[in-house]
């Protein structure tokens, strides 16, 4: 071994460290070569012998064999395996979370990605009017749909629901006041601020009551003339609770007839079908649209479960004044995405739950995640002992997520699963870093595995990640 703590040992192992083009001369690279973007490989190369410099002089503990060109090439052919490795992968997620908003929201089903194939690897008349020979506009293959599905006048697309509350205000109060309950001054996750939101459109906020009462006759009173929307926003992640309120819908949509003010709803999750028998409480789209509101605003890939969208929803004139804003052509949907939605949206009109994961994965019952969980454990149990692991399961609850009503959660059976090699939190630290990650929850110290929201093709993997996992 070098003494690599002497400053002459140093610089005599620094002039041993071999060339780029020594290096790309070696057959595996060579070879590589032909199949590599030339300044992506040479790049590795340099980063590679930069390290390796680096170590030299932070005085680390060299190997002897570490400056060996055989050696040297094998780390540069690790690291282009790891920078050409896909960054975005599947994961399983045991969470119970259906909406995960980390995980990617809602899964598309193959059968809805298949059906958009052809239209995404193909050119298609995304913006061409096939009967009239001429250009078309992208909205017609989304906005019937949704005007048949929530009851609308009118309806266009945006990238999303931060998006549609940008846009929307932008367009019809910039310059002028939106009136927003204290109480919905909300903020959603990574950042998503209602009043932040709303000075990058133009309008001022104008609050109004106070965080756990607000009253019509608040509203009544802040408006003026320069009073230009009055909305409701869906507190989708936090509950106030105890002595509060606030108007109807119905008073509120009154009060904005009589002032001659749009009264907008940023309703967030987006469901488009009651699904109270589900035990969920969440009001619909159409609901907000019957009630009267002027634009309904909402996310396609919470509980509509489609692609990442923004729809907004509502008065034929409303909209066509949305849509002439400027900020729409920065704003729009790409053709994958209204491929998705549109797919997304017919399987709704079949009310196919099948072709929508998340739809199908908010109707099984506790009974038939109870049964698909002890056929999980039998397959486990074999397992257990010579891995110093206990496993059973036990009744629980999934989250719906993805910012509907905090409390909306289902019942479930989840597996649970402790070990005397590894705790909780190393199990699922162990399973996050699988070839195939797991991400799961963590309850009194147990790995618990909630097989709601994990497709059934993803089982076998998911027994395999655990028992890696657990050795
Ligand atoms: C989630 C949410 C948004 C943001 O929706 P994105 O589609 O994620 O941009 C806006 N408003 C409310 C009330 C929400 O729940």
């Amino acid at each position: 071994m070098p003494d690599s703590s002497s400053s002459g040992d140093r610089a005599h192992l620094l002039r041993r460290v071999p060339s780029v083009d020594e290096l790309l001369q070696r057959p595996a690279l060579a070879s590589r070569s032909a199949q590599l973007d030339r300044s992506f490989l040479v790049n590795r190369v340099r980063g590679v012998l930069a390290d390796l410099r680096e170590e030299i002089r932070s005085a680390l503990q060299i190997a002897d064999d570490a400056l060996d060109p055989a050696s040297i090439e094998a780390r540069i052919l690790a690291s282009l395996s790891v920078e050409l490795r896909p960054s975005l992968r599947p994961v399983i997620n045991a969470s119970g979370v259906i909406l995960h908003t980390n995980l990617g929201r809602a899964p598309l089903d193959p059968a809805v990605v298949e059906e958009f194939r052809l239209t995404a690897t193909r050119y298609s008349n995304l913006e061409y009017d096939l009967f009239a020979g001429a250009r078309g506009k992208r909205d017609v293959h989304t906005s019937r749909l949704l005007e048949r599905l929530t009851g609308a006048e009118s309806a266009i697309v945006v990238n999303n629901c931060a998006a549609a509350v940008l846009l929307t205000l932008a367009s019809l109060a910039r310059g002028g006041e939106v009136l927003v309950s204290r109480g919905e001054l909300i903020e959603i996750g990574d950042g998503f601020r209602i009043p932040e939101i709303m000075e990058q459109s133009g309008a001022l906020l104008r609050e109004v009551g106070t965080t756990n009462r607000t009253h019509l006759a608040d509203y009544e009173r802040a408006i003026h003339d320069k009073t230009r929307v009055i909305l409701r926003v869906h507190p989708s992640n936090f509950k106030v609770t105890g002595f509060t309120e606030k108007p109807d819908a119905a008073e509120l949509i009154a009060l904005g007839r009589r002032a001659g003010i749009p009264v907008i709803e940023d309703l967030g999750s987006g469901c488009l079908v009651d699904l109270s028998a589900n035990a969920i409480q969440e009001p619909t789209v159409r609901e907000s649209v019957a009630v009267g509101f002027s634009l309904v605003l909402f996310s396609g890939d919470k509980l509509l479960g489609g692609p990442q969208a923004g729809i907004i929803a509502g008065q034929k004139d409303l909209v066509a004044r949305v849509r002439r804003h400027p900020l729409f052509r920065a704003l729009r949907v790409d053709k994958l995405s209204i491929a998705a939605l549109e797919v997304t949206l017919r399987a709704y009109l079949r009310a196919d739950w099948n072709a929508i994961p998340s739809q199908r994965m908010i109707r099984l019952s506790a009974e038939e995640i109870a049964a698909r969980a002890g056929r999980f454990l039998g397959e486990l149990r074999p397992y257990l002992a010579e891995l110093d692991a206990e496993a059973d399961f036990a009744a629980n609850s999934s989250l719906v997520g993805g910012g509907s009503t905090p409390a909306q959660s289902l019942p479930t059976h989840v597996v649970r699963l402790a070990s005397v090699r590894h705790s909780a939190a190393q199990l699922e630290a162990r399973l996050r870093a699988s070839s195939f990650p797991v991400v799961a929850r963590i309850e009194d110290d147990r790995l618990l595995l909630d097989l709601r929201t994990v497709f059934p093709d993803q089982e076998a993997d998911l027994l395999q990640s655990l028992l890696a996992a657990l050795r």
